[in-house]
């Protein structure tokens, strides 16, 4: 049997080992860390949100850079230290500004594809996740900044997604629980949230009753050519001074998340990755007052760049900002203290005493798209880079891979006949 090594254990590297197994492959997981689903892929915003794929690649995007650069509790923060990592990305952010409306319509139409095949995943795997089909809320405060939001809007739609405009009378229908006061709203009736975190370890369970192997603690150090393949060189996490162990694959898949860049480097390739830190909280809801204070309707605040998803009774996940400050994880008490004030405005009777505050790094490419297909040498293969919305295409960039896979490399391994 043809075999893949996955590098990661992310969303992305899950759904990407479902997808290979289920093709008749051979697969074998790598990950540094002891469970799938730690770094990244742990405690994001929940949402599974076609509505929120517009590319940031906006001229307006990077004058709120450059002027929230002072404020702490900015929703966007650039460390102004430079680094050529960071500044190669800016500048190739920049180009992609030409690109805005097709990268946008580009997204949309992968979100809703990602969609269907993630549901039909956790309908087949029969995967708890707290999938909560009520919908996402967009809302604005400001006539101006709403009538901004109708462009989008328009490209949305031009993409399938059907958004419709709400009043605030009908905001206040949709989630009778939020109590600030809004100039609109838009509604997206189709789009969920959901707990990436447990999706991914049931993923993970259905991989491995499929025969997919998973290896944890293994922090993969080498990706080299040899045998008609790739030797896979890693230690286990903590154990430097081990012996290292390889692993030999015809095929490696790069799903590193925010690591990717430097794999692909190995691999002779560019795929400019940066991290952009962001920031949740989980408020745990323990009393039926706080349960029914808290939104059951998906909530996004365009201004405050703040994201909200009820999961299960009895969470309610809250997350946002965003970061330009290198691999850097610490969880900075002045960037969590603005979700827990946006979640005390918004929802004044929900009990805050009980929060739960978490870091994570957005693997970004400066177009904002994934990077899904082939790389420049035969038998490399990446599925990484989805920014912000990696709990939202996965799905369907995981197909994509698996067929630009198939395209190159059959599942059973064909042998000459022998002779007579
Ligand atoms: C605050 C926040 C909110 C977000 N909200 C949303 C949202 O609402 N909706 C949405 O769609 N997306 C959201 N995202 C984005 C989404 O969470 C990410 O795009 C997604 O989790 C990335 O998955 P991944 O598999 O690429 O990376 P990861 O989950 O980070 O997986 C990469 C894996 O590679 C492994 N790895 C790295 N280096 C090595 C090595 N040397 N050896 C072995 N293993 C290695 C890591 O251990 C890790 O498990 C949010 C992100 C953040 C930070």
């Amino acid at each position: 049997m043809t075999h893949i090594a996955v590098i990661g254990a992310g969303i992305t590297g899950v759904t990407t080992a479902y997808a290979l197994a289920q093709r008749g492959y051979r697969v074998t997981v790598l990950d540094r860390q002891r469970y799938a689903a730690m770094e990244t892929s742990f405690a994001n915003g929940g949402q599974l949100s076609a509505c929120n794929t517009e590319v940031w690649n906006k001229l307006s995007t990077v004058l709120h850079g450059v002027q929230w650069m002072m404020r702490r509790d900015a929703p966007l923060l650039m460390n102004p230290t430079p680094s050529w990592h960071k500044l190669s990305w800016m500048a190739e952010f920049m180009r992609e500004i030409a690109h805005y409306r097709q990268n946008t319509v580009a997204t949309v139409r992968l979100a809703l594809k990602a969609r269907t095949a993630l549901f039909a995943m956790a309908e087949a795997e029969g995967i708890d996740f707290d999938l909560k089909t009520r919908g996402i809320l967009h809302f604005y405060r400001d006539r101006a900044s709403f009538e901004k939001a109708t462009d989008v809007n328009a490209l949305l739609r031009e993409g399938g997604l059907e958004r419709y405009a709400v009043t605030p009378e009908e905001i206040r229908a949709i989630e009778p629980t939020l109590a600030g006061r809004y100039h609109g709203g838009f509604f997206t009736p189709s789009d969920a949230t959901g707990d990436i975190h447990k999706f991914t370890r049931g993923l993970a369970a259905a991989c491995a009753r499929k025969g997919v192997r998973f290896v944890q603690d293994a922090d993969v150090a080498t990706i080299a050519p040899g045998e008609g393949g790739y030797a896979v060189g890693w230690r286990q996490t903590g154990h430097a001074t081990d012996a290292p162990q390889v692993l030999q694959a015809d095929a490696v898949v790069i799903c590193a998340g925010c690591a990717s860049r430097h794999f692909a480097a190995l691999l002779g390739d560019r795929v400019n990755v940066y991290p952009v830190k962001g920031y949740s909280i989980t408020v745990n809801l323990l009393t039926p007052e706080a349960q029914r204070a808290a939104p059951e309707v998906s909530i996004l605040d365009e201004a405050a760049k703040i994201v909200t998803s009820r999961l299960g009774d009895e969470r309610l996940r809250v997350a946002g900002t965003a970061e330009f400050n290198g691999f850097n994880r610490d969880i900075r008490h002045d960037r969590i203290q603005p979700l827990v004030d946006w979640t005390r405005e918004q929802f004044p009777s929900v009990d805050t005493d009980r929060v739960v505050a978490w870091s994570g790094l957005r693997p970004m490419l400066p177009n904002m798209l994934p990077k899904v297909g082939r790389g420049r040498r035969p038998g490399v293969f990446y599925n990484t880079g989805h920014g912000h919305l990696g709990w939202t295409l996965s799905g369907a960039t995981a197909e994509l891979v698996a067929e630009a896979i198939a395209a190159e490399h059959a599942p059973e391994r064909t042998t000459l006949p022998l002779a007579a």
